[in-house]
């Protein structure tokens, strides 16, 4: 089977087989394909789609790219939680704990941060030691002695998708439903998990702008989890503006630990929660109002942090900085953007205050741009806030200066200030259960 009759029967619409998109994900991985034919076939699919069908199988094969962990030996309801990627979204750092110290296993695989969306990853590398790259024993130690591990994807795990994404990336073939739920869920079912909780991001600073399309998403996600045995269920969360105050990697971190504390911003506090408790409630087959119980109750006893305060410990990182997240690295350059004009705060682009960060040296270009950790943005005027000329927007961490002006620009034009009080806008928009 070529590879260019491949390519052209998707250009002009038609569905794929499962043995010529098998023929392309083993292409992929051994390299026979190279890399002008994949992303030729990428574009097609992108443009053309493809159906539940050609979906699965490709999920399916890209599963199959690599091996599948068991982790039936270590005892409990393995859960994990993913997000198709936002700004400020650090939800993973508090809701990994909070599940963990409510009885579940949560063997957590994240990814890095790419363009103008943050990555769990780079996230827990700003904490001094942390190591995410655990080999599968290493993980499985984890798992039995704490039941958390936040790792990145080893080498095993769905290889194929690693060479998609990197090509996706840099041929503007990442928004793509079939393309992002195979993606997602190969990486996924590879994980050896029982359930899994998805939080779908939806407006301006995420891969899907239009809640049909999120909504469209969501649903791809749940079915390819059921039908792989997953039990699966998502969230549509709003991604317009940043998720919380905090955007660059250590200064996310220390909005966790104030999170975990109880002293975080109300937003990320209602999506940890909610995704903790679906997160339980999955894995232990009770109610979702029972789980919240359990989940709030970590939380306020503090076994969230003290959790965190293990896994940090587990995976080489300095478990101080939990109490002193003066340890996290700190720019040492800080400036205010001031608002020009009074009014209130009608809208923060996410899409444009994450993009500035990653200006700044928080996110990566490409994927192998190297990241900073202590820079970043803390917004200082939140939506709905009444302001006057002159008062602080957002607060910037920079190291140097080549950039800075850039980012400032981004981030002016990142907040509307309108004459009116804007409506509330709800976080959280629907679920999607099977
Ligand atoms: N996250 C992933 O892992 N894959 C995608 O395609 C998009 C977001």
């Amino acid at each position: 089977m070529r590879a260019v009759d491949i390519i052209r029967k998707k250009r002009d619409g038609h569905a794929l087989t499962h043995s010529e998109i098998e023929t392309f994900v083993h292409g992929v991985t051994t390299r026979a394909w190279p890399d002008y034919q994949a992303s030729a076939l990428l574009m097609a699919i992108v443009l053309r789609g493809m159906d539940i069908e050609e979906t699965a199988a490709l999920t399916r094969a890209m599963v199959h790219s690599g091996s599948r962990l068991d982790l039936s030996d270590i005892p409990g309801p393995k859960v994990d939680k993913h997000s198709t990627g936002g700004v400020g979204d650090k939800t993973s750092l508090v809701v990994a704990p909070l599940a963990a110290s409510c009885g579940v296993i949560v063997p957590m695989m994240s990814g890095r941060g790419l363009g103008h969306t943050g990555g769990t990853l780079d996230k827990l590398e700003a904490i001094p030691g942390f190591r995410v790259r655990l080999g599968v024993d290493e993980l499985r130690a984890a798992l039995a002695t704490i039941g958390c591990a936040m790792i990145g994807q080893t080498s095993e795990i769905a290889p194929a998708d690693r060479l998609l994404y990197a090509l996706r990336d840099v041929t503007a073939t990442v928004e793509s439903i079939p393309l992002i739920t195979a993606s997602i869920m190969s990486k996924k079912i590879a994980e050896g998990i029982d359930s899994l909780v998805l939080d779908v991001k939806c407006g301006l600073g995420a891969f899907m702008k239009l809640r049909a399309d999120a909504e469209e998403l969501a649903q791809a996600l749940v079915r390819t989890g059921q039908d792989n045995g997953v039990r699966t269920e998502a969230v549509l969360s709003a991604m317009d503006a940043p998720l919380g105050l905090a955007i660059g990697n250590a200064l996310e971190v220390r909005e966790c630990l104030q999170t975990l504390r109880g002293h975080g911003p109300c937003d990320l506090k209602e999506l940890s929660i909610d995704l903790a408790s679906r997160m339980v409630a999955l894995g232990k087959r009770t109610s979702l109002g029972e789980a919240k119980t359990e989940v709030c109750d970590a939380l306020d006893s503090g076994r969230g942090v003290e959790k965190l305060r293990r896994i940090i410990a587990q995976q080489g990182g300095d478990p101080h900085v939990v109490d002193d997240p003066e340890r996290l690295p700190l720019a040492s350059g800080q400036c205010l953007l001031r608002a020009d004009r009074s009014g209130y705060v009608a809208g923060i682009h996410a899409g444009k205050a994450g993009m500035a960060a990653m200006l700044l040296g928080a996110g990566r270009e490409h994927v192998d741009s190297a990241i900073d950790p202590a820079v970043g943005v803390i917004v200082k005027a939140r939506l709905g806030e009444r302001l006057r000329a002159g008062d602080a927007l957002a607060e910037v961490h920079y190291r140097d200066t080549g950039r800075l002006d850039e980012a400032l620009s981004l981030l002016r034009d990142a907040w509307k200030i309108s004459d009116d009080t804007p409506p509330p806008a709800p976080l959280i928009l629907a679920s999607v259960t099977a």
